[in-house]
């Protein structure tokens, strides 16, 4: 800290400050004068030092860094940044848990938010993903429900098992993350050693104004690495903060993390036949049938200079896109595009593109909006606000515009079609993707967790585990001591229920 040129303390205004250590006052023993207005202007600074903390991912670290494409998708994409092998492109990155708040343990088992803002010639672009390939829910009217299960009881403000399971467990489409977020992968060791996944599904169009639906999966160069849940306990109470610091440590030493980015690529004709919904967030689309390409390099080489400036006021979008890249009907991406930008508005205001780190820096701003508090800039001069206009006001490039695609149906709520499949998946990664080890961990995990929560909800949420893998659901079951007739019971009841899912799971493998 500090170092440089010896400076003369100044108010905010520049005048210069005499004394920094007595308060005005009448007398030695006060009282406090209401002229010392350098007292004033500190203390009413320091009442608005901090800002609303976001209602999800308050807790992260961040850095900058460049994105290399490193191979030829313009068959694809018409998108600038990934228009030439070798070219670079600007990155700032953010990682975080999701329901702690700002002064939370970095070891929660959490998924961790994987947020990257690359500064392109044509505006940026920002990829907010997360650390797990899938998510808990496929409809975004369930989103501010499912938050408030994972934080804090309003009563009692403290984390509650009841309704973080009471909700899984009527939620049957979460079973697939809750088996991520309960495996080992639960509590990454670090943000380093852990993949980032778009999760959702993004549309890609080339010049030609064909499009393809694209999934994004950085994965670690670092390798995965895990904690277990006594690791992530002891961690807890001796450094709460260790991704944090593991993060700029081994930058300051000079140990670069980066990620190798992979896509799946699909055509829309390959979707509209596929045997499952391509766009529901809560599955992945089978590496077997779409296999993932390498198509670039993120590499993370810069601390922040200041954290508040660079991490805190860092604002990130799914709705922030390029020509070439654009949004997938994806129910739950929708509601994204609205919420990013709205929670950013009401956190860092109306202005927050102008704060440096999510300012445009490599395609200046040319719009017709104006004013709003913390616009500081000249903010167009004397030129046109409004559009169309005869003086010579920026002009709308039809080049930039997306090209059409149809879209059908009736309008009304409708509820998801095939709700077996969604044991299909989870059932598939218990049994062929982990270990033993694996498998061990996971349900003791699950059976430390939920054995806080009711019996009722215990049996609810085990009958789902038994509907994904009846071995699974088992061992749930006896690490809960459920009963003997209960576990039959659930048994029985899923070996029915799992006709379904079995035979359409056979068919399609
Ligand atoms: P594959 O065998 O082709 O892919 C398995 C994937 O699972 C790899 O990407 C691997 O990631 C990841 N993986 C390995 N161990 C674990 C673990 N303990 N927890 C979570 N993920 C793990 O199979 P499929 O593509 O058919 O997918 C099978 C299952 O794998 C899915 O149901 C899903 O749960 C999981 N998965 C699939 C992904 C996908 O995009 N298809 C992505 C991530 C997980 P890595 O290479 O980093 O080790």
């Amino acid at each position: 800290m500090g170092g440089g040129e010896k400076k003369k303390l100044t108010r905010a205004f520049g005048m210069p400050v005499g004394d920094d250590q007595n308060s005005e006052t009448a007398g030695d023993r006060g009282p406090v004068l209401m002229q010392d207005v350098h007292l004033l202007e500190k203390l009413g600074h320091f009442d608005r030092e901090r800002i609303p903390e976001r209602v999800v991912h308050a807790k992260g670290a961040g850095a900058g860094g460049y994105f290399e494409a490193t191979a030829d998708v313009t068959k694809y994409t018409k998108a600038k940044f990934l228009s030439e092998v070798g070219k670079r492109t600007e990155v700032f990155a953010r990682f975080s848990t999701v329901g702690g708040e700002k002064g939370s343990a970095d070891s929660e088992r959490d998924p961790r938010g994987f947020a990257v803002k690359l500064y392109t010639e044509e505006g940026n672009y920002d990829l907010v993903g997360n650390n797990t390939p899938v998510f808990f829910i496929r409809d975004p009217l369930k989103f501010p429900d499912f938050i408030h299960t994972q934080k804090r009881n309003p009563a009692t403000n403290l984390k509650d098992p009841n309704m973080f399971w009471d909700f899984l467990s009527l939620t049957p489409e979460s079973i697939h993350q809750v088996t991520i977020l309960f495996s080992d992968r639960g509590i990454p060791a670090t943000y380093r050693h852990m993949n980032g996944y778009s999760s959702h599904t993004y549309k890609w169009y080339n010049d030609k104004g064909e499009y393809y639906w694209v999934q994004y999966h950085f994965k670690t160069d670092q390798g995965i690495r895990n904690l277990t849940r006594e690791e992530a306990e002891e961690m807890r109470g001796r450094d709460p903060d260790h991704a944090t610091r593991d993060l700029h440590d081994a930058i300051a030493r000079g140990e670069f993390p980066s990620w190798t980015l992979e896509v799946q690529i699909m055509t829309p004709e390959q979707a509209d036949e596929y045997r499952f919904d391509i766009l529901d967030i809560t599955k992945v689309w089978p590496h077997a049938d779409f296999p993932p390409t390498k198509i670039g390099k993120l590499v993370l080489n810069r601390n922040p200079v200041n954290y508040f400036a660079e991490v805190e006021q860092a604002a990130f979008s799914p709705s922030s896109f390029v020509p070439g890249i654009g949004p997938s009907p994806d129910k739950m991406l929708q509601a994204r595009l609205f919420s990013y930008h709205d929670t950013h508005i009401h956190r860092l205001g109306p202005n927050y593109h102008l704060i440096p780190v999510n300012a445009p820096k490599n395609a200046p701003e040319h719009s017709y909006q104006r004013d709003g508090f913390m616009r500081t800039d000249a903010d167009g001069g004397g030129g046109p606000n409004y559009w169309p206009n005869s003086f010579g006001g920026p002009e709308p490039d039809a080049s930039a515009a997306e090209p059409r695609f149809e879209v059908r149906g009736d309008a009304g709520r409708h509820a998801y079609s095939h709700p077996n499949d969604d044991f299909v998946q989870p059932g598939n990664l218990y049994r062929d993707i982990m270990n033993d080890r694996d498998r061990d961990h996971l349900v003791g995990n699950i059976v430390s967790h939920l054995a806080g929560a009711e019996k009722n909800i215990q049996l609810r949420q085990t009958a789902l585990f038994f509907k994904a893998e009846p071995d699974y659901g088992l061992r749930v079951a006896n690490g809960l001591g459920l009963g003997g007739k209960e576990v039959e019971r659930l048994a029985k009841m899923s070996q029915e229920e799992r006709v379904e899912a079995t035979k359409y799971s056979r068919e399609v493998r």
